[in-house]
């Protein structure tokens, strides 16, 4: 449902990515893991191009979101992204939130928006919530808003730059549960985080990303488990 082919980028002189080649087949989840300045927030912004590639192709639902001539924002719609920081609007409610992002991008009319932002505050767990603001709602609430405000727009593939990076230990496996739950209603992902318990329970396959690279994947047993290369064991060693 993602591919990406043949995907490069430089800020100025120095190469962020290299020759990445990755897909994410239909109701996948695949999980990026690799040490801090590896490129992997900017691989997942070239997936949506928040960050413009140098060259390679982006693929979703193989339509092309690179090249000359492609409506960007209807690409986009197709794609889902969820963020460390949860980058929820402040005066609004949860459900204001969720609901503004639906007029916003498909133009919906308030009813209709607020009906389907209702319906995925219900996936995540906060129909009882929808009337507070972010400032009223712990940080996995709030990162909960986030994956609802994404879900609404029923993208093809959701992208997550370590969700729960930013939470307290006891919040995380609230906001996991929600992913597992996505991922069992089908969707696709690619997911950023060293959350290695819930990669080694839920993900279908693991990336390990070095140097702007991807040195090694594979099933999460055998890269965990069975790691063949060096960078990788090294890199495993040190999170333990
Ligand atoms: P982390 O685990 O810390 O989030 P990351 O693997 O997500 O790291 P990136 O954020 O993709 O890494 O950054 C990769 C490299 O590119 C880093 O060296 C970073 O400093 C550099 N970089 C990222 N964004 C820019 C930018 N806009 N301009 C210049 N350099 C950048
Ligand atoms: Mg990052």
């Amino acid at each position: 449902a993602l591919q990406v082919r043949a995907l490069n980028k430089s800020f100025g002189t120095f190469k962020v990515l290299t020759d990445i080649d990755l897909s994410v087949d239909q109701s996948e989840m695949v999980f990026v893991l690799g040490p801090s300045g590896s490129g992997k927030s900017t691989m997942l912004r070239c997936c949506n191009r928040l960050e413009e590639p140098d060259s390679g192709e982006i693929l979703v639902g193989g339509a092309p979101l690179t090249g000359s001539g492609v409506n960007l924002n209807a690409m986009r719609q197709r794609i889902g992204m969820v963020f460390q920081s949860f980058n929820l609007y402040p005066h609004l409610t949860a459900l204001g939130n969720v609901t503004l992002a639906l007029r916003r991008v498909q133009k919906l009319p308030r009813e209709t928006a607020e009906a389907a932002a209702r319906e995925a505050l219900d996936r995540v767990g906060l129909a009882d919530r929808a009337g507070h603001h972010p400032a009223q709602l712990s940080g996995g609430q709030q990162q909960r808003v986030a994956i609802a405000r994404a879900l609404a727009l029923r993208p093809e593939v959701m992208l997550f730059d370590e969700p729960t990076s930013a939470l307290d230990p006891e919040l995380v496996g609230d906001v996991l549960a929600v992913m597992r739950d996505v991922k069992a209603q089908g969707m696709t992902m690619l997911v950023v985080s060293h959350e290695m318990k819930f990669a080694r329970d839920a993900a279908d396959r693991v990336i390990f990303m070095d140097g702007g690279r991807i040195v090694e994947q594979g099933t999460p047993e055998q890269v965990f488990g069975a790691p063949r290369e060096a960078r990788t064991r090294a890199f495993l060693g040190r999170l333990h």
